[in-house]
């Protein structure tokens, strides 16, 4: 596949250090991505090996990269026996986040760490986060994550507005930043929203530009704030047929905010939700619409899983026997843990490439050494 973006951008963007973003780093990564017209892929994580394989594809492509977790992701991190669930979702995302702050700088790229999804019954993981950032803001001058997401989606777009005030407040003063979700995607996401064929209002599938300048309007003077507007994406992979994406209406969203307030082009840093199976034109079109952040976890998700099954379809003997009954021969290597995880890694960073070349981001890296 050939990508389709122009290849010299007008100036050469600014530089940040290597590591997780916040702040005026966060806002420049940002400001990066619009100049550019890339985005970078969102991929969520539910264990040390996979944000091991993300930050290896994002090393290997010479890119940025956004890690994100959800709350179910987040309590397998903590691993699964421990009985406060709220609990083991908030300590399960600090080790993640403790783990990719520790590790991304050693990678040479910049990294968004945020979280996925949090609707009204999830605020308590989300305030349980920021008081984690809180202690290693004081401690590091950093917070833990680069940005929250807010999903208030199947609420009126007024409660969903004046909660995301309450919360962009919170986050501002730590340089963390909030999306909120417009519309709503379509499907469901680690058990938040319902499966495609059960939405009886395909409306709502289609954000409503003047939502998007509403909200515009009244947070972005607030905080670091991007929007989830729906264009028709779904969470998960359907037959083809079953989605019909229309980024213009991404488009009439920017152009109405830019108009109305008088901006530069492409003012709002737009996030595709349900990146997975979406065509190639639909998402390039996305991404010259001011889409920053293009949200991919099913492909990612049955990438390592195929990786796995491949490697234990070639290994079969070694998944049955310790000794092999044929040659005599141990066979620890071949079940070894790291053999078959690995197998998975390289799946993800291979399904990955695909996506930082789509998207326009390989190579765009800009995080630098001091
Ligand atoms: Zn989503």
């Amino acid at each position: 596949m050939t990508p389709s973006f122009p290849s010299s951008t007008p100036r050469q963007p600014a530089l940040i250090p290597p590591g997780v973003v916040s702040g005026d780093t966060y806002r420049t990564l940002l400001a990066a991505c619009r100049a550019g017209g890339y985005a970078l892929p969102a991929v969520n994580v539910s264990s040390s090996t996979a944000a091991n394989a993300v930050l290896a594809a994002a090393r290997a492509n010479r890119s940025d990269i956004v890690i994100q977790i959800s709350a179910g992701g987040a309590r397998f991190y903590a691993g699964q026996s421990l009985p406060d669930e709220r609990q083991a979702q908030i300590l399960g995302a600090t080790a993640l986040a403790q783990h990719v702050h520790l590790l991304a700088r050693h990678h040479g790229v910049a990294v968004i760490l945020h979280t996925d999804h949090a609707n009204r019954p999830l605020l308590g993981w989300i305030d349980g986060l920021v008081e984690e950032s809180r202690h290693h803001h004081d401690r590091t001058g950093q917070p833990l994550f680069s940005s929250h997401m807010l999903d208030l989606s199947t609420e009126s777009v007024p409660d969903n507005i004046a909660t995301a005030e309450t919360l962009i407040r919170k986050l501002a003063p730590l340089g963390i930043g909030l999306e909120i979700e417009l519309g709503m995607t379509g499907g469901e996401e680690d058990g938040i929203g319902t499966e495609l064929h059960d939405h009886t209002d395909k409306a709502s599938l289609y954000t409503s530009p003047h939502d998007v300048l509403t909200a515009w309007k009244t947070l972005s003077p607030l905080g670091m704030l991007s929007i989830a507007a729906s264009f028709g994406n779904v969470h998960g992979v359907y037959a083809p047929g079953n989605v019909r994406l229309r980024p213009d209406i991404l488009r009439e969203s920017q152009t109405l905010v830019s108009e109305t307030l008088r901006t530069g082009p492409n003012p709002v840093p737009l996030v595709f939700h349900g990146g997975s199976g979406s065509e190639e034109n639909a998402i390039r079109q996305a991404v010259s619409h001011g889409v920053f952040k293009f949200n991919i976890d099913t492909d990612t998700q049955f990438a390592y899983a195929r990786g796995v099954a491949q490697y234990m379809t070639e290994h079969e003997e070694a998944f049955a026997h310790q000794v092999s009954p044929n040659t005599g021969r141990p066979l620890k290597k071949y079940y070894d843990i790291r053999r078959w995880m690995g197998a998975g890694e390289a799946s993800v960073i291979q399904r990955l490439t695909d996506s930082f070349l789509t998207l326009g981001a390989r190579g765009r890296s800009i995080a630098r050494p001091a």
